[in-house]
């Protein structure tokens, strides 16, 4: 409205709808361009809590496979046999046999603290 004085306002106010519009897309690409950017960050931050839960969940598998193993070779060098374990090697036996639904509480435990820290973290 600017250039009222001219007498071509119609092409005029075409122009400025144009500009109009223009900024308006230019505004929309620069904040689609943030956005990502920020998204980029948070998935960078996200894959370095999953590499190191991971890594943290390896080393806790490999500590309960090593656990195992050498309970395990408690029972085979102990002089019972297989067929008549003596109550230490049937003890033991049960232990490593229910390791998996008896650890459950715990895992659990070890999840939620997990989830919690990751909720810190974020
Ligand atoms: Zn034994």
């Amino acid at each position: 409205m600017k250039k009222s004085t001219k007498l071509k306002t119609k092409p005029n106010l075409q122009e400025s709808r144009l500009r109009e519009n223009f900024e308006m897309l230019s505004q929309i690409r620069d904040d689609t361009v943030n956005d990502i950017e920020s998204l980029t960050e948070d998935f960078q931050h996200m894959t370095l809590v999953a590499e190191s839960i991971r890594r943290n969940y390896r080393a806790l598998l490999s500590e309960n496979q090593l656990l195992k193993n050498t309970l395990l070779s408690i029972v085979e060098e102990c002089e019972c046999w297989q067929s008549n374990r003596c109550d230490r090697c049937q003890q033991i036996l049960k232990i490593i046999a229910s390791d998996n639904s008896e650890d459950k509480p715990d895992a659990a435990r070890k999840y939620r603290s997990i989830l919690s820290q990751l909720r810190n973290l974020g």
